[in-house]
């Protein structure tokens, strides 16, 4: 089955006892037993519902993995994920990580003893350094966000095998539509599906695929333990926007491209982010282990204010957190998505006041190039 085609009939498609195309929305908390123990493979929601169930079938045929699970959100994904681990332990991540993993790394599974290092993990050298008596899995978002740094996932997870780590991927940015972690020998891959796998700025969700039984296992623990799963109707929606996850991929890809080029050629854009560009330092390792680059872009107006003017007089462009939709969405990583990242550690890692981040939507992109004109302008 190819790609396209894994999107909808991939998973559970429909329901076989009614025809119906569309799985059902199975809103129920519990399920009738005949005798103590004697149920149809469903006992109570939070361990297991049927239209959540064929979410997490569809996400791991599309991720060629093991089992799939949904969760509430990206955060609660990565929490859970990150609870695999006992107090003690150490998980080495990318530094420009989403500002939300920094931040529950930092401020709350601290203080449950999980400690926690970031690294430029784009340079490989610098994981291996930075490896620890007591670390147990590498942690890579990759292309990054903000700035589209790109780890090589089969070179980090190869560093991983050898000290026995687990590694982890989150596939957020390229989808498993672009990129398969899990073929590239991580362990573990997850995605906020908030962003463009739901693609239509309506849900909130969380999803995970393990590859092996072992970690399903564990993972289905903490899953049912700690509670934070996803409803069946949201499920459904996610399903819903996972159906078309192919040609909007290819869509924002092809617009992404031609706005790359224009901003690349404005004189008041100082720098551009992309790693489809040539010039981009991870360009041959992002084509060697992706199909496609994305649809996120970032650039640098110079300054704040600059910024701000940009900001103010886009019409196509919503001034919104999030990426990944059909909407096209603009907004300042430095005081928006990565505010809780403290002002010295941003300047680190690059994210300047002036740098501003898009999330290429599906309009026309000749209209998204005349609005990006005429902003750039005033
Ligand atoms: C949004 C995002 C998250 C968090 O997901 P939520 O669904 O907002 O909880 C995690 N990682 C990346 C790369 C994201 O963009």
């Amino acid at each position: 089955m190819r790609r396209k085609t894994q999107l909808i009939h991939g998973g559970i498609a429909g329901d076989p006892n009614t025809g119906a195309v569309s799985v059902p929305i199975y809103q129920v908390s519990t399920y009738k037993q005949d005798g103590v123990g004697g149920h149809k493979g469903f006992e109570y929601s939070r361990t297991g519902n049927p239209t959540r169930h064929a979410l997490e079938e569809l996400i791991k045929d599309l991720e060629g993995g093991h089992a799939g699970f949904a969760f509430g959100s990206g955060m609660a994904a990565i929490t859970a994920v990150m609870m695999l681990f006992n107090s003690g332990d150490h998980v080495l991540l990318t530094d420009d990580v989403y500002g939300g993993t920094y931040r529950v790394m930092s401020k709350v599974l601290n203080r449950f003893g999980i400690d926690s290092t970031f690294v430029d993990t784009s340079n490989l050298d610098n994981i291996e350094k930075e490896i620890k008596p007591n670390t147990k899995a590498i942690y890579l978002e990759t292309p990054t966000n903000p700035l589209l740094k790109v780890t090589d996932i089969a070179g980090a997870a190869q560093i991983a095998k050898k000290h026995g780590l687990l590694t982890i991927v989150d596939n957020t940015f390229s989808t498993p539509y672009w990129q398969n972690p899990l073929e590239l020998g991580s362990d573990i891959v997850l995605h906020s599906a908030t962003k463009y796998l739901g693609g239509h700025s309506d849900v909130v969700a969380g999803l995970v695929v393990v590859n092996s039984e072992k970690l399903a296992e564990d993972l289905h623990f903490v899953q049912n333990s700690t509670g934070g799963v996803l409803g069946p109707q949201d499920s459904w929606l996610l399903m819903r926007g996972i159906k078309t996850l192919g040609i909007r991929m290819e869509e924002h890809e092809a617009s992404t491209a031609k706005i790359v080029q224009f901003l690349g050629d404005h004189p008041a854009v100082s720098k551009v982010y992309y790693p489809g560009l040539e010039s981009h330092p991870n360009h041959e390792i992002a084509k060697k282990q992706g199909r496609g680059f994305g649809g996120m872009v970032s650039f640098d107006v110079g300054s704040e204010a600059n910024a701000d003017k940009l900001l103010g007089n886009v019409k196509y462009f919503t001034l919104a957190e999030s990426l990944g939709a059909v909407e096209s969405l603009i907004s300042v990583p430095a005081r928006m998505t990565h505010a809780s990242i403290p002002a010295e550690r941003r300047a680190e890692l690059g994210i300047t006041d002036g740098l501003v981040r898009i999330s290429i939507g599906l309009e026309d992109a000749e209209d998204l190039i005349e609005d990006l004109q005429q902003a750039l302008q005033k």
